[in-house]
């Protein structure tokens, strides 16, 4: 039988601004365990919240990043659960009317392009979180009132696949702005999947489950792909699905049902009456939108066109907004070559990214310092080999790039007369080769040029090499 697979995804942002969502506590990562509370965000009796602008501010970015509809007029409401890390007894969210609705973004799957809508965007505070150890569980309270964004999707994601590449979207569009620094292993972005089979064509939905616990985005891909195997082999065995939440046990690699009191929800909404609605205006929303940057799709586009260059390389520069604007800043620094400069940032910036596990921020050359390597290897004064070596020497020392290759004599050698010595002694010293060379075996040439390489380290011009050696290794007599 076949069957349509129906996926919701509801992702949570923490946001980067530097203080909680109603008190002036700070959210920085990693602090000694209650170190940045107070009696607001420990939900002390009497303590009134107040606010953060910044909040907003992201909120409303993130809708604009996300094609969404943005109210001008939206509440905050009480979530009331109990939970041992939720010293309030209620979080503080959004329920009606929530500041973004009616959202998309486009993703691309194996070569094609699809909207995904977003029903929502709202605003809510987080819990603490509890830390569970042998003697007890302890309770780190820093976390309780952080800033948070929940994006729910619309149930229009049809595979694992798509639902990763949902998750890329818009985790790059959030880079984008700004907000978040969408890290998953820092907890900074957490994902929340539905999921539910129906015959292929049927209009109604089969009954879904909900998955949580997902911490990285191969994680929710494994864990929906398990998800979906599980729902088929039990359907088509004529079982049925119940409706429940499951967690994914990384461990197992499979999903197992919560226990019941855990799922039971009825959180009882009603309007926060600390709070006052929030109220923006259309010019606080359009002068927001001025001050975004370019989305990635658009930069994208603008790659190809201005750069002149492939979509899957515009694709590779426009992934992160700070190798973006890195190469932006290099090809204005060093006009001459924008191939060249593709091609390095490309090449060797994110290789050295990679090497040295730093993100795409901590680029650690300078771009006028990489213009500078790069009007040598441009004017062919040293080979792009020496140049990479040049790059790496740059990062290990921080010298520039003009003192290292002085330093180091690395000038390319193009006199002919030095390297006609030198061709002249490794001629002399291989006289097994240059007979067969000579006897029609030509391809001893990359032999030659191999062996002048090694001699001048990388240095010598590759074309006056190669005359050099036709020249001197004299006639090939065929066969
Ligand atoms: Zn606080």
């Amino acid at each position: 039988m076949k069957w349509d697979v129906v996926i919701g995804l509801e992702v949570h942002v923490q946001l980067n601004t530097k203080t909680k969502a109603f008190c002036a506590c700070s959210t920085q990562y990693g602090a000694e365990p209650n170190t940045q509370v107070c009696p607001v965000c420990l939900g002390y009796p009497g303590a009134l919240p107040v606010l953060n602008e910044e909040l907003v501010r992201s909120a409303v970015a993130a809708g604009i990043a996300t094609h969404s509809k943005i109210r001008t007029k939206s509440q905050f409401s009480r979530k009331n659960y109990f939970y041992p890390d939720l010293p309030k007894g209620y979080q503080i969210s959004q329920y009606d009317d929530p500041i973004c609705y009616d959202g998309y973004v486009e993703i691309e799957n194996e070569g094609k392009k699809k909207k995904i809508g977003l029903i929502r965007i709202h605003m809510e505070e987080d819990s603490g979180k509890s830390l569970h150890s042998e003697s007890g569980t302890l309770i780190d309270l820093n976390r309780s009132g952080v800033p948070l964004l929940e994006i729910v999707s619309q149930p229009e994601i049809h595979s694992p696949q798509e639902a990763y590449a949902y998750l890329t979207t818009i985790k790059q569009r959030l880079r984008y702005t700004g907000i978040s620094n969408c890290n998953m292993e820092e907890g900074s972005l957490r994902c929340d999947a539905n999921i539910s089979l129906k015959p292929a064509g049927s209009p109604a939905f089969g009954t879904r489950t909900e998955l949580k616990n997902l911490n990285s985005f191969r994680n929710v891909e494994r864990a929906l792909t398990f998800e979906i195997n599980r729902q088929k082999e039990l359907l088509e065995s004529g079982g049925t699905i119940t409706q429940a939440t499951l967690l994914w046990d990384e461990q197992k690699q499979e999903t197992r049902q919560m226990r019941g009191k855990e799922e039971s929800h009825d959180y009882r909404y009603f309007p926060e009456p600390d709070l006052p609605p929030v109220l923006i205006t259309e010019d606080f929303i359009q002068n927001l939108r001025m001050q975004l940057p370019e989305m990635p799709d658009l930069r994208k586009e603008r790659f190809i066109d201005k750069y002149d260059m492939l979509e899957d390389d515009a694709a590779v520069l426009t992934n992160e907004k700070e190798i973006a604007d890195y190469f932006e800043n290099l090809v204005k620094l060093f006009p001459n070559n924008v191939k060249l400069a593709r091609h390095w940032v490309q090449g060797e910036i994110l290789r050295i990214l990679k090497e040295q596990n730093l993100s795409a921020g901590q680029i650690p050359i300078k771009a006028s310092h990489l213009a500078e390597l790069l009007q040598f290897v441009d004017r062919q004064d040293i080979t792009p080999q020496t140049g990479k070596a040049v790059l790496d020497e740059m990062c290990a020392t921080g010298k520039s790039a003009a003192i290292i290759i002085d330093e180091k004599a690395l000038m390319k050698i193009a006199d002919s007369g030095e390297l006609s010595t030198i061709i002249d002694k490794i001629i002399q010293n291989s006289p097994k080769e240059s007979a067969r060379y000579r006897s029609g075996k030509i391809q001893l040439l990359a032999y030659f040029i191999g062996q002048v390489m090694k001699a001048t380290k990388g240095q010598a011009d590759q074309g006056i090499t190669r005359k050099l050696l036709i020249e001197k290794l004299g006639p090939v007599t065929e066969g």
